[in-house]
């Protein structure tokens, strides 16, 4: 009984956190959709508005936009969950422990600088940076690349989702800024329980604020990560304000995205080897906390 409960449990706790990811991907998705459809359908969200003519070579070109970013977002997102970022499997050379090197209890192994235990993912993690919530897996010396070129897409896609989305605000409010059309802006799902709007005119106002909170959130993670690579930091390093890593920011750029930093976010194929090993790094400043 207790294991069936415990199982149960288990099963739970996995599913929960899973929760994010599958939650990004049904918005990545439906987002996709509603701003295909804005392209394709000519935008008329109501019967009375004026149709956008566009042509067939324009529409061609607003969805190889969009689809190209969608297949850059979900390629590195799935590189980024494959790409094992912790200690298992690596040989650490403990015998040569040097500064910076620590003993972790849990792992029951030395561990080298930069490196640090992970209690979501249960190990130690290379050059660790942070745990992401909204993967479920942490990010560090390995898959830093496919996480930054994610967010880079995701704000790209965001921004292009938010110009489309300006057709469904001017819509909303057309006939001014009324009590109706401000909370359907702001709280679109108490207004579809209310019956206060279609379904229709409820998926377009919730999936136009999806886009724009979105885009605030992505484009404040995505400039705090190019900040941080820029620097040579992780974020724990940023708390304490340390910079003993700092290579230059050309070096520091390579040291995340690798030989061909330049072009490989382009498309996570291309090839772009990481100049160090995750183990062993190149101290230029102090490693004590700054006074
Ligand atoms: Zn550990
Ligand atoms: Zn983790």
């Amino acid at each position: 009984m207790v294991s069936f409960r415990s199982r149960v449990l288990g099963g739970l706790a996995k599913i929960v956190s899973h929760l994010p990811v599958v939650l990004n991907t049904v918005l990545v998705f439906s987002i996709t959709a509603e701003v295909s459809y804005l392209v394709l359908v000519e935008a008329p969200l109501e019967p009375d508005q004026k149709k956008t003519d566009w042509s067939t070579k324009w529409k061609a070109l607003h969805l190889f936009a969009q689809y190209f970013m969608l297949i850059n977002i979900t390629w590195n997102a799935l590189l980024f969950l494959r790409t094992n970022p912790s200690i298992r499997g690596v040989f650490l050379g403990g015998d040569v422990l040097g500064q910076g090197w620590r003993y972790c209890y849990t792992c029951e192994t030395h561990t080298p600088p930069r490196c640090s235990h992970c209690y979501d993912c249960n190990v130690c993690v290379l050059r660790r940076d942070h745990h992401c919530v909204f993967f479920g897996q942490c990010v560090g010396f390995r898959n830093y690349r496919y996480f930054l070129s994610c967010l880079l897409f995701m704000w790209a896609g965001l921004l292009y989702a938010v110009v489309m989305n300006a057709e469904v605000f001017i819509v909303i409010l057309k006939e001014g800024v009324t009590l109706h059309s401000v909370l359907l802006l702001l709280v679109p799902w108490i207004m579809l329980v209310s019956g206060q709007v279609t379904a229709r005119a409820f998926a377009f106002a919730f999936i136009a604020d999806t886009c724009v909170v979105g885009f605030l959130l992505v484009m404040a993670f995505l400039f705090f990560h190019i900040t941080l690579m820029v620097r040579g930091q992780t974020t724990r390093e940023w708390y304490s304000t340390r910079r003993p890593y700092n290579l230059g920011v050309l070096a520091n750029i390579r040291e995340c995205l690798g030989q061909c930093w330049y072009i490989c976010w382009l498309c996570p194929l291309i090839p772009s080897p990481l100049p160090g090993d995750g183990i062993h790094f190149k101290v230029t400043g102090s490693l004590e906390p700054a006074q």
